[in-house]
């Protein structure tokens, strides 16, 4: 339909599907199958031989999965995606593809709670170092960190939960420099405020659990493959590994990069991770974050209103320490904002509650209207006390190189009245120092 024409208000929902070759249905049909038919022999041996794509088992892909695949990689100006059981296993299967066999991940201290998790946790174990730079904010600390053994730049655009906006285009470079790609965490910007690729990310990822399906109903997680990073360059021997099932028609093993050289990361999670690791999406949770994403734009475009209220706010208020979000007055990040995310820094952002732990706890059980949990992005209103729960597995020392201190509250704003949600937060810092 000439896709690439159309604004993103359009492709949001309509890219990817095309009710002509589903039944005419108008929304897109939930796929709920586990296996499909092969047809007949000679087409089940062409499918099995990448010569005729389609699908085969749900585990590996599906229809209701492939449209939102389709329909993210478009809104993003990827070559192609997958989609996957969990934000989490975005991560692990992304930095796996690049990392496998050994390597150092070149990242930040400021990230998800989970994935700093993984990585104490497990990604030494499969042989994987985590390298983290202190000072992220100067784009030559990477530089100065990179060594041969580094296989990637990991990064989130807007962190987790502090805000911290990442200079994509400086890193990019330095990271293309040294022949190795930056793989971005886009879930707090979204596609609606940022485009990583056109910065020149190589990988994109998604937890689409937040703000891309935005109603707290399914765990969901999407790669996104920009196709234009060079994995041929002699540093990732992976992807020029050959595989008995990429033979030719004479039976000759072929490498990914020659059967999927248009999507080379993309296809090689595919076919080893959601093939052999199995964090499959399940097409209901895909066809729940397609409807989520119909309301994309309308939906963060009034969540970022809404914050920039509640940031006035909070800003007025004397229990209030400090704000951390690119909105707030005293920001160090607003040349970056203004840069990379015109169109606002997110519904997600930190405070400092001036008083002691009782009071922080009073504060959260008084509240009437925010939701007090860990997911983010939400339709509704959300706050949690991060040191506590969201990254209350680090220790002291990690949380503090985290940037959590004792007094942090996130809030992650939703679609009610601003007003309501201010009155709320009001009564609530009135009944905590009581
Ligand atoms: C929540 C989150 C994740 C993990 O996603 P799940 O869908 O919960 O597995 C990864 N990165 C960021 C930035 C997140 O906020």
């Amino acid at each position: 339909m000439g896709e690439s024409n159309y604004g993103f208000d359009t492709l949001k929902v309509r890219a990817g599907y095309d009710p002509k070759k589903h039944n005419y249905a108008v929304s897109v049909p939930i796929y709920e199958t586990a296996s499909f038919e092969l047809g007949d022999t000679d087409r089940a041996a062409r499918l099995l031989g990448f010569s005729e794509l389609g699908f085969i088992y749900t585990r590996v892909s599906n229809p209701t999965v492939a449209v939102l695949e389709e329909r993210v990689a478009t809104l993003d100006g990827a070559a192609a995606a997958v989609a996957v059981g969990s934000g989490m296993a975005a991560v692990t299967y992304s930095l796996l593809n690049v990392a496998e066999g050994g390597g150092t991940i070149l990242t930040t201290n400021k990230l998800y709670g989970g994935t700093i998790d993984s990585f104490n946790k497990l990604f030494p174990k499969y042989g994987i170092n985590i390298h983290r730079i202190e000072d992220s904010d100067n784009p030559e600390a990477f530089r100065a960190a990179i060594t041969k053994d580094t296989k990637a730049i990991f990064l989130e655009t807007i962190s987790n939960p502090n805000a911290a906006i990442a200079d994509i285009e400086a890193i990019v470079r330095i990271a293309h420099e040294n022949d190795i790609p930056l793989i971005v965490d886009n879930t707090f910007a979204t596609p609606y405020l940022l485009n990583p690729i056109k910065y020149g990310a190589d990988i994109v990822i998604y937890s689409a659990t937040k703000a891309l399906g935005g109603h707290g109903n399914a765990i969901a997680g999407l790669i996104l493959d920009s196709g234009k990073f060079n994995w041929g360059n002699g540093k990732f021997p992976q992807f020029n590994e050959k595989y008995h099932n990429l033979r030719d028609a004479s039976g000759n093993p072929r490498s990914i990069l020659e059967v999927f050289p248009q999507a080379p990361f993309a296809f090689r999670v595919r076919l080893n991770y959601l093939t052999y690791f199995g964090a499959a999406l399940s097409p209901f949770d895909a066809y729940l974050i397609l409807i989520g994403l119909e309301t994309l734009s309308e939906r963060v475009q009034k969540q970022v209103s809404n914050t920039e209220k509640i940031i006035k706010y909070l800003e007025s208020n004397e229990k209030v320490g400090w704000i951390k979000h690119p909105s707030s007055k005293e920001s160090p990040y607003k040349e970056l904002k203004e840069k990379y995310l015109p169109k606002g820094a997110g519904s997600t952002f930190t405070f400092g509650f001036k008083g002691t732990l009782e009071e922080i706890n009073r504060f959260i059980d008084a509240l009437e209207i925010f939701s007090y949990q860990a997911n983010l992005g939400d339709a509704r209103s959300l706050i949690i006390n991060s040191p506590k729960t969201t990254h209350g597995e680090l220790t002291p020392k990690e949380q503090k190189l985290a940037g959590i201190t004792p007094d942090t509250i996130r809030l992650s704003i939703g679609l009610e009245e601003a007003e309501d949600l201010i009155s709320d937060l009001k009564q609530g810092f009135e009944r905590a120092f009581v």
